[in-house]
């Protein structure tokens, strides 16, 4: 069986964490902030601050910029559950917007329908490694004084006109899930131009002290330990390597697919393929999908079922490109541990069953 995500975890990291464990130092310490500081680099500079998960760093994000119940947070329907809970977690409501069906982001010219008085911030995700066109959306931001918060989880080393995304809303926020294109275990990261969100951020990881025991908010325990940084860093360090294989295996499965609809890259894009994602139009996805498996080609479902429609949120809204792109997508192993004839199999087995399905 090719598995459809592998998470490659070498010598480095192991030597790393006997570090860590050796030092008797285990929770947030020297190796968190070597890691924030490491990350910046591929941000733009921008501050980065360390969390225990991706969707902690979304929820900080959003609570330290003064997200909270009352407010409208624009974000689209598909995409992992996390990016709309954390807008709930805060009080204020989601407000789902569609996506296009070329590169599955959120669409900018739906946007501006869905602003409304309460309306404080949009977020698109990057979904898949392809950036969301953060151009329009921080035009549109602009002319209605919203905060722009990217939803980078799926997307690290991703660039708009060779600027990294993470470097364009007020907040980003990464994940470091293990499936994701590089891992600490768990763990996230927000990054920021901002002294005072960074700050913030730092001080709601804490129980909200900057100060020992001079708590200031009612703040979390969201911090990441030096564990997971120490897995962290080796894994930012191979991450560019790793991004040249992605892009290099997609490279490939896009010459030689035939029956299926290919991703394609939007112009100035740099994507980074966290998923390869092919639509299935001509038949059943699903049976698609199970006859692959069976043949031993592992692939996945992102997302089956729009946030909006999940049974935590349940409502019903006219998302036609969101719910028609749910239907039909489906992602191929596109890993950076992937041999060629892997490759070679992933060709064969999906043309000859998009084929026998035509
Ligand atoms: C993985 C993911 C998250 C959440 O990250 P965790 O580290 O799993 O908490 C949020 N948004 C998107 C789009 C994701 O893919």
């Amino acid at each position: 069986m090719i598995p459809a995500a592998n998470p490659i975890i070498g010598k480095e990291e192991r030597r790393a964490v006997d570090r860590v464990l050796r030092s008797g130092g285990l929770a947030q310490g020297p190796e968190v902030a070597a890691f924030e500081k490491e990350f910046s680099h591929h941000v733009d500079g921008r501050h980065s601050v360390a969390l225990n998960s991706g969707t902690s760093a979304l929820h900080m994000a959003f609570i330290a910029a003064g997200i909270k119940a009352g407010d409208e947070v624009i974000v689209p329907s598909f995409s992992f559950a996390a990016t709309a809970n954390s807008v709930a977690l805060t009080g204020a409501t989601p407000v789902f917007v569609d996506i296009e069906e070329n590169h599955f982001n959120l669409d900018p010219s739906k946007i501006e329908a869905a602003i409304t008085k309460r309306t404080r911030a949009i977020m698109p995700v990057h979904l898949y490694g392809h950036p969301a066109n953060m151009v329009a959306v921080n035009e549109i931001a602009e002319k209605h004084g919203l905060l722009v918060f990217e939803d980078a989880a799926q997307a690290h080393g991703a660039k708009i006109n060779g600027i990294p995304v993470g470097a364009w809303g007020l907040a980003a926020s990464f994940s470091f899930y293990p499936t994701k294109n590089m891992t600490s275990g768990e763990g996230g990261m927000v990054t920021t131009p901002s002294d005072e969100l960074a700050r913030m951020v730092k001080v709601l990881r804490n129980q909200g002290m900057e100060i020992r025991y001079q708590n200031e908010v009612v703040g979390f325990n969201t911090r990441m330990t030096d564990i997971h940084a120490a897995i962290g860093r080796e894994q930012l360090k191979k991450l560019p390597k790793w991004t040249e294989q992605r892009q290099s295996n997609a490279a490939f499965l896009n010459a030689n697919l035939e029956g299926v609809v290919t991703p394609s890259t939007a112009p100035g894009m740099e994507h980074v393929f966290h998923q390869y994602t092919i639509k299935v139009v001509d038949t059943d996805r699903d049976a698609f999908a199970a006859e692959l498996t069976k043949r031993g080609v592992g692939n996945g479902v992102y997302y089956p079922t729009p946030i909006h429609r999940l049974p935590s949120f349940q409502l019903e809204l006219d998302l036609p490109a969101t719910e028609r792109i749910a239907q039909q997508v489906l992602s191929l192993p596109v890993h950076p541990a992937l041999k060629k004839r892997d490759l070679e199999t992933i060709v064969k087995v999906v043309n000859s069953v998009a084929k026998a399905g035509s």
